[in-house]
Protein backbone atom coordinates (compact mmCIF):
# COMPACT_ATOMS: atom_id res chain seq x y z
CA UNK A 1 0.00 0.00 0.00
CA UNK A 2 1.27 3.88 -1.05
CA UNK A 3 1.58 6.01 1.52
CA UNK A 4 -0.01 8.66 -0.52
CA UNK A 5 -3.30 6.31 -0.82
CA UNK A 6 -4.08 6.82 2.99
CA UNK A 7 -3.48 11.05 2.60
CA UNK A 8 -5.95 11.23 -0.41
CA UNK A 9 -8.06 9.14 1.10
CA UNK A 10 -8.34 10.95 4.14
CA UNK A 11 -8.29 14.47 2.41
CA UNK A 12 -10.91 13.03 -0.07
CA UNK A 13 -13.79 12.14 2.75
CA UNK A 14 -12.95 15.46 4.57
CA UNK A 15 -11.87 13.54 7.74
CA UNK A 16 -9.46 15.43 10.14
CA UNK A 17 -5.88 15.09 9.55
CA UNK A 18 -4.86 13.56 12.41
CA UNK A 19 -6.35 10.15 11.13
CA UNK A 20 -3.53 10.29 8.21
CA UNK A 21 -1.13 9.29 11.19
CA UNK A 22 -3.43 6.96 12.89
CA UNK A 23 -3.91 4.98 9.81
CA UNK A 24 -0.26 5.53 8.90
CA UNK A 25 0.64 3.77 12.67
CA UNK A 26 -1.81 0.97 12.06
CA UNK A 27 -0.52 -0.49 8.51
CA UNK A 28 3.32 0.82 9.23
CA UNK A 29 3.79 0.10 12.51
CA UNK A 30 1.04 -2.29 14.35
CA UNK A 31 1.06 -3.89 10.62
CA UNK A 32 -2.61 -4.83 10.60
CA UNK A 33 -3.02 -7.45 8.15
CA UNK A 34 -6.88 -6.28 8.32
CA UNK A 35 -8.74 -2.99 8.50
CA UNK A 36 -10.75 -4.66 11.41
CA UNK A 37 -7.74 -4.62 13.76
CA UNK A 38 -6.96 -1.36 13.40
CA UNK A 39 -9.00 -0.74 16.88
CA UNK A 40 -7.99 2.62 17.22
CA UNK A 41 -10.43 4.26 14.29
CA UNK A 42 -13.81 3.97 14.54
CA UNK A 43 -15.50 0.94 13.16
CA UNK A 44 -17.54 3.31 10.38
CA UNK A 45 -13.72 4.00 9.11
CA UNK A 46 -12.60 1.10 9.44
CA UNK A 47 -15.73 -0.23 7.48
CA UNK A 48 -15.40 2.40 5.02
CA UNK A 49 -11.34 1.36 4.40
CA UNK A 50 -12.17 -1.70 4.04
CA UNK A 51 -14.45 -1.10 0.84
CA UNK A 52 -12.01 1.22 -0.67
CA UNK A 53 -8.39 0.50 -0.10
CA UNK A 54 -6.52 -3.08 0.09
CA UNK A 55 -3.78 -3.03 2.35
CA UNK A 56 -1.84 -5.64 0.11
CA UNK A 57 -1.93 -5.53 -4.08
CA UNK A 58 -2.21 -9.25 -4.07
CA UNK A 59 -3.54 -12.38 -1.73
CA UNK A 60 -1.66 -15.28 -0.70
CA UNK A 61 -1.79 -18.27 -2.54
CA UNK A 62 1.20 -20.84 -0.67
CA UNK A 63 3.11 -20.70 2.34
CA UNK A 64 5.94 -22.40 3.30
CA UNK A 65 8.25 -23.35 5.61
CA UNK A 66 11.75 -24.54 5.61
CA UNK A 67 12.19 -27.31 8.41
CA UNK A 68 15.80 -26.32 8.32
CA UNK A 69 16.46 -23.07 8.04
CA UNK A 70 14.51 -19.93 9.28
CA UNK A 71 13.61 -19.41 5.95
CA UNK A 72 9.77 -18.86 4.67
CA UNK A 73 8.26 -18.30 0.93
CA UNK A 74 5.25 -17.10 -0.40
CA UNK A 75 3.97 -17.47 -4.07
CA UNK A 76 1.57 -14.31 -4.19
CA UNK A 77 -1.36 -14.21 -6.56
CA UNK A 78 -1.38 -10.74 -8.07
CA UNK A 79 -4.45 -8.87 -9.14
CA UNK A 80 -4.17 -9.65 -12.71
CA UNK A 81 -4.03 -13.02 -11.60
CA UNK A 82 -0.11 -13.42 -12.20
CA UNK A 83 1.90 -14.76 -9.41
CA UNK A 84 5.02 -13.93 -7.70
CA UNK A 85 7.01 -15.14 -5.07
CA UNK A 86 8.79 -13.61 -2.05
CA UNK A 87 11.14 -15.25 0.57
CA UNK A 88 11.80 -13.72 4.56
CA UNK A 89 14.95 -15.49 6.08
CA UNK A 90 17.16 -14.52 8.61
CA UNK A 91 20.54 -15.58 7.61
CA UNK A 92 22.26 -14.21 10.70
CA UNK A 93 20.35 -12.63 14.03
CA UNK A 94 18.21 -10.23 11.80
CA UNK A 95 15.53 -11.06 9.17
CA UNK A 96 15.64 -9.94 5.64
CA UNK A 97 13.42 -10.08 2.67
CA UNK A 98 13.73 -10.74 -0.87
CA UNK A 99 11.94 -9.30 -3.49
CA UNK A 100 10.41 -9.72 -6.82
CA UNK A 101 10.86 -7.10 -9.42
CA UNK A 102 8.68 -8.63 -12.52
CA UNK A 103 6.82 -11.45 -13.25
CA UNK A 104 9.21 -14.03 -14.90
CA UNK A 105 11.99 -12.23 -16.59
CA UNK A 106 13.08 -11.44 -20.29
CA UNK A 107 16.80 -12.45 -19.71
CA UNK A 108 16.63 -16.42 -19.66
CA UNK A 109 19.73 -17.26 -17.49
CA UNK A 110 20.42 -20.86 -17.88
CA UNK A 111 20.39 -22.07 -14.51
CA UNK A 112 17.52 -19.94 -13.72
CA UNK A 113 13.56 -21.08 -13.22
CA UNK A 114 12.23 -17.51 -13.56
CA UNK A 115 14.17 -17.44 -16.79
CA UNK A 116 12.48 -20.50 -18.29
CA UNK A 117 9.23 -19.38 -17.52
CA UNK A 118 9.27 -16.01 -20.01
CA UNK A 119 8.77 -12.36 -19.10
CA UNK A 120 5.04 -11.29 -18.69
CA UNK A 121 5.42 -7.67 -17.11
CA UNK A 122 6.64 -5.51 -14.63
CA UNK A 123 5.43 -4.68 -10.81
CA UNK A 124 4.27 -1.90 -9.79
CA UNK A 125 6.24 -0.23 -7.07
CA UNK A 126 3.55 -1.01 -4.70
CA UNK A 127 3.54 -4.40 -5.55
CA UNK A 128 7.55 -4.78 -5.03
CA UNK A 129 7.14 -2.49 -1.59
CA UNK A 130 4.11 -4.34 -0.62
CA UNK A 131 5.73 -7.90 -0.47
CA UNK A 132 8.21 -6.15 2.34
CA UNK A 133 4.93 -5.03 4.30
CA UNK A 134 3.03 -8.65 4.01
CA UNK A 135 6.68 -10.26 5.94
CA UNK A 136 6.27 -7.23 7.98
CA UNK A 137 2.76 -8.24 8.97
CA UNK A 138 3.74 -11.79 8.95
CA UNK A 139 6.61 -11.53 11.81
CA UNK A 140 4.48 -10.05 13.87
CA UNK A 141 1.77 -11.89 13.51
CA UNK A 142 4.11 -15.12 14.23
CA UNK A 143 5.38 -13.40 16.86
CA UNK A 144 9.11 -13.83 15.16
CA UNK A 145 10.35 -10.33 15.12
CA UNK A 146 9.51 -6.64 15.55
CA UNK A 147 12.01 -5.72 12.44
CA UNK A 148 12.80 -6.14 8.67
CA UNK A 149 16.45 -5.46 8.63
CA UNK A 150 17.86 -5.75 4.87
CA UNK A 151 15.81 -5.94 1.46
CA UNK A 152 17.40 -7.83 -1.44
CA UNK A 153 16.18 -7.32 -4.98
CA UNK A 154 17.08 -10.98 -5.73
CA UNK A 155 13.82 -12.27 -6.37
CA UNK A 156 12.39 -13.37 -9.63
CA UNK A 157 13.25 -10.58 -12.42
CA UNK A 158 15.92 -8.51 -13.19
CA UNK A 159 15.44 -4.73 -11.02
CA UNK A 160 17.37 -2.91 -13.24
CA UNK A 161 15.22 -3.69 -16.13
CA UNK A 162 11.95 -1.85 -13.79
CA UNK A 163 14.64 0.83 -12.93
CA UNK A 164 11.67 3.71 -12.85
CA UNK A 165 9.21 1.45 -10.28
CA UNK A 166 12.35 -0.75 -8.68
CA UNK A 167 14.02 2.87 -7.46
CA UNK A 168 10.19 4.35 -6.37
CA UNK A 169 9.78 0.99 -4.49
CA UNK A 170 13.20 2.07 -2.67
CA UNK A 171 11.95 5.62 -1.56
CA UNK A 172 8.82 3.70 -0.22
CA UNK A 173 10.16 1.14 1.88
CA UNK A 174 13.44 3.75 3.12
CA UNK A 175 10.49 6.86 3.96
CA UNK A 176 10.45 6.97 7.80
CA UNK A 177 6.25 7.14 7.27
CA UNK A 178 6.29 3.56 5.71
CA UNK A 179 8.73 0.95 6.90
CA UNK A 180 11.95 3.51 7.42
CA UNK A 181 14.19 0.25 6.29
CA UNK A 182 17.40 2.56 5.35
CA UNK A 183 18.87 2.36 1.91
CA UNK A 184 22.28 1.07 3.18
CA UNK A 185 20.31 -1.91 4.00
CA UNK A 186 19.05 -2.28 0.88
CA UNK A 187 20.55 -4.33 -1.84
CA UNK A 188 19.96 -4.53 -5.74
CA UNK A 189 21.36 -7.45 -7.06
CA UNK A 190 21.64 -7.51 -11.00
CA UNK A 191 22.95 -10.32 -13.71
CA UNK A 192 24.83 -6.40 -15.16
CA UNK A 193 22.36 -4.58 -16.95
CA UNK A 194 25.46 -1.95 -16.99
CA UNK A 195 23.73 1.04 -18.72
CA UNK A 196 21.80 1.26 -15.37
CA UNK A 197 24.81 0.91 -12.98
CA UNK A 198 25.07 5.08 -13.41
CA UNK A 199 21.56 5.86 -12.84
CA UNK A 200 21.35 4.04 -9.63
CA UNK A 201 25.11 5.62 -8.43
CA UNK A 202 23.12 8.94 -9.12
CA UNK A 203 19.56 8.47 -7.56
CA UNK A 204 20.37 6.09 -5.02
CA UNK A 205 23.75 6.22 -3.86
CA UNK A 206 23.22 4.44 -0.75
CA UNK A 207 21.81 1.15 -2.08
CA UNK A 208 24.22 -1.57 -2.26
CA UNK A 209 24.88 -3.09 -5.95
CA UNK A 210 25.29 -7.20 -6.24
CA UNK A 211 26.48 -8.09 -9.99
CA UNK A 212 25.71 -11.70 -10.30
CA UNK A 213 28.56 -12.70 -12.36
CA UNK A 214 28.76 -16.30 -12.40
CA UNK A 215 31.67 -16.17 -15.37
CA UNK A 216 34.77 -14.82 -16.53
CA UNK A 217 34.67 -15.83 -19.80
CA UNK A 218 32.70 -14.22 -22.03
CA UNK A 219 31.42 -17.09 -24.41
CA UNK A 220 30.30 -19.15 -21.95
CA UNK A 221 29.47 -16.22 -19.98
CA UNK A 222 27.24 -15.75 -22.57
CA UNK A 223 25.97 -19.15 -22.74
CA UNK A 224 25.23 -18.98 -18.88
CA UNK A 225 23.53 -15.44 -19.17
CA UNK A 226 22.72 -14.23 -22.67
CA UNK A 227 23.01 -10.75 -21.43
CA UNK A 228 26.50 -10.74 -21.65
CA UNK A 229 26.09 -10.46 -25.59
CA UNK A 230 24.58 -7.09 -24.65
CA UNK A 231 26.61 -6.19 -21.90
CA UNK A 232 29.92 -8.17 -21.64
CA UNK A 233 32.46 -7.75 -19.28
CA UNK A 234 34.03 -5.20 -21.13
CA UNK A 235 31.49 -3.35 -20.71
CA UNK A 236 30.47 -3.83 -17.27
CA UNK A 237 33.83 -3.29 -16.42
CA UNK A 238 33.76 0.47 -17.47
CA UNK A 239 30.28 0.54 -16.39
CA UNK A 240 31.23 -0.38 -12.73
CA UNK A 241 34.13 1.74 -12.55
CA UNK A 242 32.25 4.74 -13.12
CA UNK A 243 29.86 3.24 -10.47
CA UNK A 244 32.67 3.02 -7.95
CA UNK A 245 34.28 6.32 -8.74
CA UNK A 246 30.94 8.21 -8.37
CA UNK A 247 29.72 6.19 -5.19
CA UNK A 248 32.96 4.88 -3.02
CA UNK A 249 30.95 2.13 -2.50
CA UNK A 250 31.53 -1.72 -2.04
CA UNK A 251 29.84 -3.59 -5.15
CA UNK A 252 29.03 -7.36 -4.46
CA UNK A 253 30.50 -9.87 -7.27
CA UNK A 254 27.94 -12.74 -6.52
CA UNK A 255 29.48 -15.72 -8.02
CA UNK A 256 26.86 -18.89 -8.11
CA UNK A 257 30.09 -22.09 -7.97
CA UNK A 258 28.48 -24.83 -10.44
CA UNK A 259 30.62 -27.85 -10.24
CA UNK A 260 32.91 -28.46 -13.44
CA UNK A 261 31.30 -26.08 -15.29
CA UNK A 262 32.73 -22.90 -13.78
CA UNK A 263 34.98 -23.39 -11.37
CA UNK A 264 38.14 -24.72 -12.71
CA UNK A 265 41.43 -23.38 -12.69
CA UNK A 266 40.88 -21.31 -16.03
CA UNK A 267 37.59 -19.58 -14.36
CA UNK A 268 39.55 -18.79 -11.29
CA UNK A 269 42.47 -16.84 -13.32
CA UNK A 270 40.00 -15.56 -15.40
CA UNK A 271 37.52 -14.22 -12.56
CA UNK A 272 40.90 -13.09 -10.78
CA UNK A 273 42.18 -11.42 -13.77
CA UNK A 274 39.18 -9.18 -14.71
CA UNK A 275 39.12 -8.16 -10.95
CA UNK A 276 42.57 -7.33 -10.79
CA UNK A 277 41.71 -4.76 -14.10
CA UNK A 278 39.20 -2.58 -12.83
CA UNK A 279 39.91 0.37 -11.05
CA UNK A 280 39.43 0.82 -7.35
CA UNK A 281 39.07 -3.07 -7.32
CA UNK A 282 39.78 -2.85 -3.38
CA UNK A 283 36.08 -2.12 -3.22
CA UNK A 284 34.92 -5.52 -5.05
CA UNK A 285 34.06 -8.34 -3.13
CA UNK A 286 33.45 -11.88 -3.98
CA UNK A 287 30.88 -13.82 -2.88
CA UNK A 288 31.23 -17.34 -3.37
CA UNK A 289 27.62 -19.62 -2.92
CA UNK A 290 27.63 -23.05 -3.73
CA UNK A 291 24.95 -24.27 -6.55
CA UNK A 292 21.57 -25.25 -5.29
CA UNK A 293 21.08 -28.35 -6.97
CA UNK A 294 16.92 -27.76 -7.81
CA UNK A 295 17.34 -26.41 -11.15
CA UNK A 296 18.17 -27.84 -14.66
CA UNK A 297 20.92 -30.00 -14.62
CA UNK A 298 23.47 -28.42 -12.47
CA UNK A 299 24.66 -30.51 -9.40
CA UNK A 300 24.95 -29.63 -5.90
CA UNK A 301 28.53 -28.12 -5.10
CA UNK A 302 30.43 -29.65 -2.47
CA UNK A 303 31.74 -27.26 0.16
CA UNK A 304 35.21 -28.33 -0.22
CA UNK A 305 35.31 -27.09 -4.07
CA UNK A 306 33.73 -23.70 -2.91
CA UNK A 307 36.28 -23.01 -0.20
CA UNK A 308 39.02 -24.23 -2.74
CA UNK A 309 37.94 -21.55 -5.09
CA UNK A 310 38.00 -19.66 -2.60
CA UNK A 311 41.73 -19.59 -1.13
CA UNK A 312 42.35 -19.77 -4.94
CA UNK A 313 40.75 -16.15 -5.43
CA UNK A 314 42.57 -15.04 -1.90
CA UNK A 315 45.98 -16.01 -3.29
CA UNK A 316 44.88 -13.10 -5.93
CA UNK A 317 44.50 -10.64 -3.52
CA UNK A 318 40.52 -10.20 -3.83
CA UNK A 319 37.99 -9.95 -1.33
CA UNK A 320 35.96 -13.21 -0.86
CA UNK A 321 33.40 -14.49 1.11
CA UNK A 322 31.47 -17.91 1.16
CA UNK A 323 27.68 -17.64 1.60
CA UNK A 324 25.86 -20.23 2.76
CA UNK A 325 22.81 -21.23 0.26
CA UNK A 326 19.50 -20.84 2.40
CA UNK A 327 15.98 -22.71 2.24
CA UNK A 328 16.88 -25.84 -0.47
CA UNK A 329 13.91 -27.76 0.81
CA UNK A 330 11.70 -25.12 -0.12
CA UNK A 331 13.19 -24.26 -3.40
CA UNK A 332 13.87 -20.81 -2.15
CA UNK A 333 16.05 -20.02 -5.29
CA UNK A 334 14.49 -17.24 -7.06
CA UNK A 335 11.57 -18.71 -9.76
CA UNK A 336 11.49 -21.98 -8.38
CA UNK A 337 8.18 -21.79 -6.37
CA UNK A 338 6.13 -19.55 -9.35
CA UNK A 339 7.39 -22.13 -11.88
CA UNK A 340 5.98 -25.31 -9.85
CA UNK A 341 2.70 -23.69 -9.32
CA UNK A 342 2.44 -22.04 -12.61
CA UNK A 343 -0.40 -23.29 -14.63
CA UNK A 344 -0.07 -24.69 -18.27
CA UNK A 345 -1.69 -22.90 -20.77
S1 LIG B 1 18.87 -15.08 -12.81
FE1 LIG B 1 17.80 -13.15 -12.58
S2 LIG B 1 18.23 -12.10 -14.54
FE2 LIG B 1 18.68 -14.27 -14.90
S3 LIG B 1 16.77 -15.13 -15.72
FE3 LIG B 1 16.76 -15.42 -13.47
S4 LIG B 1 15.63 -13.68 -12.69
FE4 LIG B 1 16.28 -13.16 -14.77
Amino acid sequence: MQFELIKNFVKDKGLPLYRIGQIREAVFVKGISSWQKATALPAALREDLEKNIKILSFTVEVLQASKKDPVFKALLKLEDGRKIETVLMKPGKTWSVCVSSQVGCPLGCAFCATGKMGFARNLTAEEISDQVLFWYQFLLEQKLGERISNVVFMGMGEPLLNYEEVAMAIKDLSNPDYLGIGQRHISVSTSGVADKFFNLAQDLPQVNLALSLHNADDSERSKLMPINKKFNLETIKEKLEEYLARTGREVFIEYTVIEGENNLPMHVRKLGKWINSIKDNYLLHVNLIACNPAVGKAVATEDSSVKKFASALQGMNINVSIRRSMGADISAACGQLASKNRRKK
